[in-house]
């Protein structure tokens, strides 16, 4: 009797009685989710809220606690057993697979409890973000908010929800070639993505202006090609700014431990290594794997660069195989990204070595040498348990048998690739390029050029109409890049990267047939104050962003 007595004292203590209210409107859920029947009432979370993980549950349980431990500065107790009062409740459950696939998750919130179920670790995971965004902005603070205002009251209203993505390849591009970004930046954008729900995170690792990742077997590829002697001048890029930029690169140990801060976010880092053209910094550090030999600097202007990597060469592409070999190491990703884009084939009908492995292959042109190229790439990177991903200029000579396209000159390449059976990632320049500008006219930063203001990302569909219907389900998804030639530093990329990355999130997510922009504004405004709360300088909502 004492014991009940006891157990009732603290549930008392532990659920403060909510005030009686009507449903009250949706909660601003970024992306939105599938399915959201709001409740009455609300469930408070303090510090006596115990967090229960059911069998496999606890890694995620540890997760969810300490992201709620910055803000509200209490740790939630992690125990395992019978659901009780005031508790909130993870539980996977496998057979929930066929009706919410690897990443959906059920969330219900009633003022006694709440309870995440989900298939997969990823489910618990996203069903903890959402319920992070069902308690007010500040829970997403970097800091301790100190209980002064009524807002810092642990309050998350009734809900019950049914979620799960559309696409299963939500992703953004960084690109650390041009300008480099520091592990804790990257850090900060993996939670901020996480925030978004996107799960894929593609690393443009090595360009014609730098090679930012230590190979322990080439050193020389960061001794020489992560350093450039200058770059194009801001808002003058005709011309040099006579400052030397570098040695610039993430070392194994560094790239290790990204890749376990995005693994306990869901996210996968995707490495790409840019073959054989914007290889002008390993040509530096490396030049007899050109077709002329040489001497190469590290290019110091944007644009692309004649001089790529020689597939006549067996040395060549033994070195271009190392290389993926050591990335296979550090990348757990199964899909390895090896660039393709760009790479102009002048050289190749230059180059004996070129002409001769033309010749004995039986190949008609150099676009089909660079298929051939792929489809050795492709071998050993599938015999290491990985498949290669392109940009869609892999097309050109024929596709190799295994390889995934991701399609930037339009959405072209990606039907042709899905209707020949291969997967695809839209990634088109006329919705995902991050870099472009957000809005006309004065008053914007310098940028590549192009316009892709908010509502155009939010209207992007990656699915084309005119792909046949059995073709669709090779749709892997989308992606926003964020190119950096014009931009220097995480500020800078915070700016072009949101809220556009939101939108996306919302187009990778969200059913087609559930969006609209209008409710996606209004849902933003709320959700900008979290960014707020991550110290994210997002580009603000003004009128161009608000523009129908
Ligand atoms: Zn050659």
């Amino acid at each position: 009797m004492l014991r009940t007595l006891l157990l009732l004292t603290v549930c008392l203590v532990s659920v403060p009685v909510a005030p009686l209210r009507a449903a009250s409107s949706p909660p601003a859920l970024v992306p939105k989710p599938v399915r959201v029947e709001m409740k009455h009432g609300s469930f408070v979370l303090s510090e006596k809220t115990v967090l229960v993980a059911g069998a496999g549950a606890r890694g995620e349980a540890r997760q969810l606690a300490d992201a709620l431990k910055t803000p509200t500065g209490f740790r939630l107790r992690v125990a395992s057993g019978r659901p009780r009062a005031g508790c909130i409740v993870l539980t996977l459950d496998r057979s929930l697979a066929s009706r919410l696939g690897t990443e959906g998750y059920q969330l219900s919130v009633t003022p006694e409890r709440v309870s995440i179920r989900a298939a997969e670790a990823a489910g618990l995971f996203y069903g903890g973000v959402t319920f992070r965004h069902l308690l007010p902005p500040e829970i997403c603070s970097t800091s301790r908010v100190m209980p002064i205002s009524g807002a810092a009251t642990w309050r998350a209203p009734c809900v019950e929800i049914e979620d799960q993505p559309r696409f299963p390849w939500r992703g953004l591009l960084l690109d650390p070639a041009r300008h480099f970004f520091p592990p804790e930046f990257i850090k900060k954008l993996l939670d901020v993505m996480a925030l978004h729900k996107l799960n894929a995170l593609q690393l443009h690792l090595t360009d014609d202006q730098g090679w930012r990742l230590e190979i322990r077997k080439y050193p020389r590829l960061t001794q020489i090609g992560s350093l450039r002697p200058e770059s194009p001048k801001r808002r003058d890029p005709a011309h040099g700014d006579g400052t030397p930029y570098g040695p610039f690169f993430y070392s194994p140990k560094q790239i290790r431990e990204l890749v376990a801060y995005a693994a306990a976010r869901h996210v996968t880092l995707v490495p790409e290594i840019e073959i054989p053209g914007h290889f002008r910094a390993a040509l530096a550090a490396y030049p007899e794997f050109s077709c002329t030999g040489g001497p190469f600097a590290v290019r110091t202007r944007w644009g692309i660069e004649p001089d790529i990597l020689c597939p006549g060469n067996d040395a060549a592409i033994a070195f271009a195989k190392d290389i993926l070999g050591e990335v296979c190491e550090l990348f757990p990703s199964r899909f390895i990204h090896i660039g393709g884009d760009e790479a102009p084939r002048d050289r190749w009908k230059q180059c004996p070595k070129c002409q001769a492995r033309l010749k004995a292959e039986g190949l008609k042109n150099e676009a089909q040498l660079q298929t051939w190229l792929n489809h050795r790439l492709e071998e050993y990177l599938a015999s290491k348990g990985r498949r290669l991903i392109g940009w869609d200029e892999i097309l050109e000579g024929g596709l190799t048998p295994g390889a995934t396209v991701m399609s930037w000159r339009g959405v072209e390449g990606g039907i042709a690739a899905a209707a020949a059976g291969h997967d695809v990632v839209m990634s088109p320049t006329t919705h995902c390029y991050f870099d472009y500008a957000q809005a006309q006219g004065a008053g914007e930063p310098e940028c590549i050029g192009g316009f892709i203001p908010l509502r155009t990302v939010y209207a992007f569909e990656p699915v084309p109409p005119t792909l046949p219907e059995p073709k669709r389900k090779h749709i892997l998804g989308a992606q926003g890049n964020v190119w950096t030639e014009f931009i220097w530093l995480p500020q800078e990329v915070e700016y072009f990267a949101f809220p556009r990355a939101a939108a996306l999130a919302e187009v990778a997510w969200t059913p087609a047939e559930s969006k609209n922009y209008d409710d996606f504004l209004t849902r933003l405004e709320a959700h900008c104050r979290r960014l707020d709360q991550r110290g994210v300088n997002y580009r603000r909502l003004d009128a161009e962003a608000r523009q129908r």
